[in-house]
């Protein structure tokens, strides 16, 4: 929470907020939006805006609207309009009616700037964008004014409208508005208005050759709206002058929109910015935009994290109004932390050493009763088959343990969760003199719930039944970049701090057989490895299944070493 806010339990913004209402100034309520550009997917910083929009519309009684500001033709895609829509449901918020896109204020848009050029407040320009970019000057010292600035009103509607229907090239002429060359605000120096574009828009098709801005499109977009507060991120905060006086030479409207900043979130480890993520689905260094290892949300729901461990997590991070970054591991805390609550304890063996019990009759097959979660007894138990040939991982076992190594050795005992205690009397080599098998001898008087045997043991393993065990591809995902601040490095491009270690497929893994029907979504707890989750593209026939995150922060321990 904020520390600017006047009631601890308030953000600043919600403190904002609860003023105007105390006020009485908004006309019609609390109105926000989330205005995505569909020129890519929705990450993780994209969530956080999200979260902070349509809370505040829930919070107050308002309402949140979801407008595409789709005024770049060359990025936009369908694809992204349609993605965008959906990981916003799947984050669990709903715009209503108000899905809108600022193409359809096109051309209320271009009457607006036809009402700036009678007023003399707005003029075409035929200098190329490097002559305008030179005479804008620096902010230090006054720009230069256009030798087209003073053309007349009539000229500039004339110009205008020809632009519109296609009379000139790209690049000869743009609409700029006349406002101050001179000002300390390098945004007020004749911003300009509409480029011409003859490219195809992925609503309005070919009907302009000319398009807005953005900076032109949204203000005025969010007073179309009627927007009641146009919460952005920080670097927005130099363009307010700009809007606000967009609004000022226009009629007014039934409720101005006002503008506030909060601080960007940026994550440690993490690129959040459209264009890299672009960069890493083009060059095929991941699959995809929703690759489990991408802080997209696609990947993020593909990888398991669940809707509300991301609303937490936005929840916990709140609002700052000062630049910051945030560990990632807070967000994999919270994924954990709602998982560890939702999901059901299962045995895989990701890495399999054949175990045969040789006191245990061949053939036989017994049903034990394992809980699902013990957390929670409403959860219930679910049958998991023991028999002769058990498969364990291979690094719960060591030929020469140390004195605290509690779990296999030869010698030495330990229980199989669930199950038996077992105890390892010799082990089996290959050729290369590699452990290929243990053999070892169960109690059985030490079956769990019914343990007779007095023995008292240190470790519990987690084991499958290699006859009914069910063979997985299991993906163990890690950070995809191992530098902190990735997209921090001035002379270094952010691919080269890729994590080349993160996605290690196992393609022999087993899982008991209760998985058997787990469904591409479905999420699991694998005792003592991590949470996981059914795999978009798992069949019956080949389950695949992705590491969501660790059971323990992984990285924090390999941090203190
Ligand atoms: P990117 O840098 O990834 O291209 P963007 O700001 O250009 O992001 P938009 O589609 O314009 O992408 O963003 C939609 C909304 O999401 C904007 O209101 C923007 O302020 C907000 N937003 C984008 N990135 C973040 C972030 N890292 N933290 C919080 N809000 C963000
Ligand atoms: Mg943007």
């Amino acid at each position: 929470m904020s520390h600017e806010a006047d009631s601890p339990s308030m953000n600043f913004l919600e403190a904002i907020i609860d003023e105007d209402l105390k006020k009485g100034t908004l006309t019609d309520g609390v109105v926000t939006r989330f205005p995505p550009e569909p020129n890519g997917y929705l990450h993780i910083g994209h969530a956080k805006s999200i979260c902070l929009n349509f809370g505040l519309g829930q919070t107050f009684g308002g309402r949140t609207h979801l407008r595409f500001d789709d005024t770049n033709p060359a990025t936009e895609d369908t694809e992204y309009v349609e993605a965008i829509q959906q990981d916003i449901k799947w984050l669990g918020f709903d715009w209503g009616d108000h899905l809108h896109f600022a193409s359809d204020y096109f051309e209320q848009l271009y009457d607006y700037a036809c009402d700036l050029i009678k007023a003399g407040k707005a003029y075409v320009d035929d200098s190329t964008l490097e002559e305008i970019r030179s005479m804008r000057g620096v902010p230090t010292s006054p720009g230069q004014e256009s030798p087209f600035r003073s053309r007349s009103a009539e000229e500039n509607l004339d110009l205008f409208q020809r632009m519109r229907n296609g009379e000139f090239e790209e690049g000869s002429k743009v609409l700029r508005a006349k406002i101050d060359m001179s000002s300390p605000n390098m945004h007020m120096r004749d911003p300009i208005m509409y480029r011409i574009l003859k490219k195809h828009h992925h609503r309005t098709g070919d009907k302009w050759s000319i398009y807005p801005m953005y900076d032109w499109a949204h203000g005025q977009s969010d007073a179309i709206e009627g927007i009641s507060h146009s919460i952005c991120t920080l670097e927005f905060e130099v363009h307010r002058p700009l809007y606000e006086w967009f609004l000022d030479q226009l009629p007014t409207f039934p409720q101005r929109p006002r503008q506030y900043e909060f601080a960007r979130l940026n994550l440690s480890y993490t690129v959040t910015s459209k264009r890299k993520l672009n960069e890493l689905v083009t060059s095929g260094i991941v699959n995809g935009w929703d690759d489990p290892r991408m802080p997209t949300i696609a990947g993020m729901r593909r990888r398991g994290y669940t809707a509300k461990a991301i609303r937490n997590f936005s929840e916990r991070v709140g609002v700052a109004r000062r630049e910051n970054v945030i560990d990632l591991s807070l967000l994999e805390f919270s994924v954990r932390e709602d998982l560890n609550k939702t999901t059901h304890r299962v045995m895989a063996v990701l890495d399999p050493l054949k175990v045969t019990i040789t006191n245990y009759p061949e053939g036989q097959t017994e049903d034990l009763m394992l809980e699902n979660t013990p957390e929670d007894p409403e959860a219930g138990s679910r049958a998991v088959p023991f028999s002769r040939n058990i498969l364990i991982e291979h690094g719960d076992f060591m030929e020469n343990p140390p004195r605290k190594f509690f779990r296999l050795g030869v010698g030495r005992e330990v229980r199989l969760k669930g199950a038996y205690i077992i105890k390892c009397e010799d082990v089996v080599k290959n050729e290369a003199g590699e452990i290929v098998e243990l053999l070892c001898t169960y109690d059985p008087n030490s079956k769990s719930g019914a343990d007779t045997s007095g023995k008292k043991v240190k470790g519990t393993l987690h084991w499958v039944s290699e006859d009914h065990a069910i063979k997985a591809e299991v993906r163990q995902y890690d950070r995809l970049f191992k530098d902190e601040d990735p997209a921090g490095h001035k002379e270094q491009d952010f691919k080269e701090f890729l994590n080349e270690n993160s996605l290690t497929v196992l393609e022999h893994a087993y899982l008991e057989p209760s998985l058997k029907e787990a469904k591409p979504g479905e999420r699991f707890q694998f005792m003592r490895k991590g949470y996981y989750c059914v795999d978009l593209d798992s069949t019956p026939e080949k389950q695949i299944f992705n590491l969501t995150v660790t059971l323990k922060d992984s990285w924090a321990k390999m941090q203190k070493k």
